[in-house]
């Protein structure tokens, strides 16, 4: 995953405004950040682990003067949780230096990495860097760089580029991660992950950054251009449309929040049961409870409060805590769960660790039954493009049949929504989306290299 920005706004700090866009965007990611700014004459940035709250302070943050800024916040995956692998990258060219921020997962870097010159150093080893690289040894301007990165990257990118006086913006031909633009009253731009960012600075939405398209922004104003030669088909990521994107963000004009929730009307129709209460496990998934709960007539509760600053503890707890660790993130509400039949919407069952101590804890708490409602179809198959899921072996619905996962999780009853009835949820057409994680059939990206997702 992984939240990026782009700020261009003459006469003001980019990067406090980036900043406070990043902070709209933590959900995508809370293991790394950094923001680089460039005035015009100098790129500087800064960058650390952690959350945006603890990585930046006035006096951090009053260094990165100037125009133009990009930002980046990192998402966890297990095993390259460093600083070296914190973005944004700073790299240096003959035509000057830029800063670059990643969005995505390569499916070629072996094959990028091989065509870098032998002298090249890696100090992060990840797609991103190799990616950087292949724009600092391609030729000509930044622009003639970028497009010849787009003819050879294969995989899911979405970047935000600055050098010290322009702003770049492109994504992948297939629009897998999302990115879109929007204005400033005053005059500038703005680029985010995902449109939730641009009120909370002060823009406006404009549009969505197409798949292939590069956008360039400099002090005479915004340019297009499409260079991809071959047609490549749109697959934009249905698990943003099922967990990733904050429900205020909207996708291709479509509403997350009205998305999830047509999806939970759709589940209480494909499976109904007889019970008193409907409910959702924070946060994710209570558009979907409240859609259920719609549909079917019942009355909706919240069954669970979550600890809103729980967020990643790098502490570990206790043996005796970690086997309750659900209870690190939840409390139930006792007075709403006591006695009564309750329908548990989720939004996905990937793993299976968390799913059985919620339903536990559900039954601790006096519910006399616990009907699990999910809102996607069982995710079979790894994620090559972004998602931290990468193997057969970690998924719980590639390895069991549904009965034995209902089983597994302790629940009375289990039903997922059908794939039909998610696709019509989201408003979009089901070949226009990357629907792999659900069908095993990946959009037209050779994926001959399937590195473990990094960002
Ligand atoms: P599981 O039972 O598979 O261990 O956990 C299911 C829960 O994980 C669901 O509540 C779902 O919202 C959540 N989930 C799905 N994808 C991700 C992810 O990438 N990161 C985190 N932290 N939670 C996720
Ligand atoms: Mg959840």
């Amino acid at each position: 995953m992984c939240g990026i920005t782009g700020i261009f706004a003459p006469g003001r700090d980019a990067a406090r405004i980036a900043y406070f866009g990043l902070y709209a965007l933590q959900h995508r990611g809370q293991e790394s950040a950094g923001i680089a700014a460039g005035d015009g004459g100098t790129i500087r940035s800064h960058k650390d682990m952690g959350l945006i709250g603890a990585i930046f302070d006035e006096s951090t943050l009053s260094e990165l003067s100037g125009f133009v800024a990009i930002g980046h916040t990192r998402y966890s995956t297990t095993g390259s949780s460093v600083v070296v692998n914190a973005q944004p990258l700073l790299e240096t060219t003959e035509i000057g230096d830029f800063a670059f921020a990643h969005n995505g997962n390569l499916t070629n870097t072996d094959d990028l990495r091989e065509s870098l010159a032998p002298t090249t150093t890696l100090l992060a080893s990840s797609d991103s860097e190799v990616m950087a690289k292949t724009i600092v040894e391609a030729k000509g301007t930044m622009l003639e760089r970028i497009e010849a990165v787009l003819r050879v990257a294969r995989g899911a990118y979405s970047i935000t580029l600055c050098t010290k006086d322009e702003l770049y913006a492109f994504r992948d031909p297939w629009g897998v991660r999302p990115l879109c633009i929007g204005t400033f009253p005053d005059g500038g731009y703005a680029v985010a992950s995902e449109s939730c960012a641009l009120p909370t600075i002060g823009a406006t939405y404009l549009r969505e950054i197409e798949a292939g398209e590069i956008v360039r922004i400099t002090a005479d104003g915004i340019e297009s251009y499409r260079t991809h030669n071959e047609k490549a088909h749109p697959a934009l990521c249905m698990f943003e449309y099922i967990y990733f994107a904050r429900p205020d963000s909207q996708l291709n004009g479509r509403s997350i929040y009205m998305a999830r929730y047509a999806m939970g009307r759709a589940l209480a129709k494909e499976h109904p049961v007889d019970a008193d209460v409907v409910m959702a496990v924070p946060d994710s998934a209570v558009p979907g409870g409240i859609g259920y709960a719609a549909e079917s007539g019942l009355p909706y509760v919240e069954g669970l409060i979550k600890n809103r600053y729980i967020g990643r503890t790098f502490i570990s707890p206790d043996q005796g805590m970690r086997s309750r660790s659900v209870q690190l993130k939840f409390n139930p509400v006792v007075e709403n769960l006591r006695g009564q039949r309750v329908v548990v919407v989720d939004d996905s069952i990937v793993r299976g660790t968390t799913t059985p101590r919620i339903v536990r804890l559900l039954r601790d708490a006096g519910a006399k039954e616990v009907h699990l409602r999910i809102t996607s179809p069982p995710i079979k198959h790894p994620c090559y493009l972004g998602v931290d899921m990468a193997t057969y072996d970690e998924l719980i619905a590639a390895n069991f049949t549904i009965d034995e996962i209902a089983k597994k999780t302790g629940a009375d009853s289990l039903g997922y929504l059908s794939l039909d009835g998610l696709v019509e949820a989201s408003g979009r057409k089901g070949d226009e989306m990357c629907l792999g994680c659900l069908t095993g059939t990946y959009p037209n990206v050779p994926a001959a290299h399937h590195a473990r997702a990094v960002c």
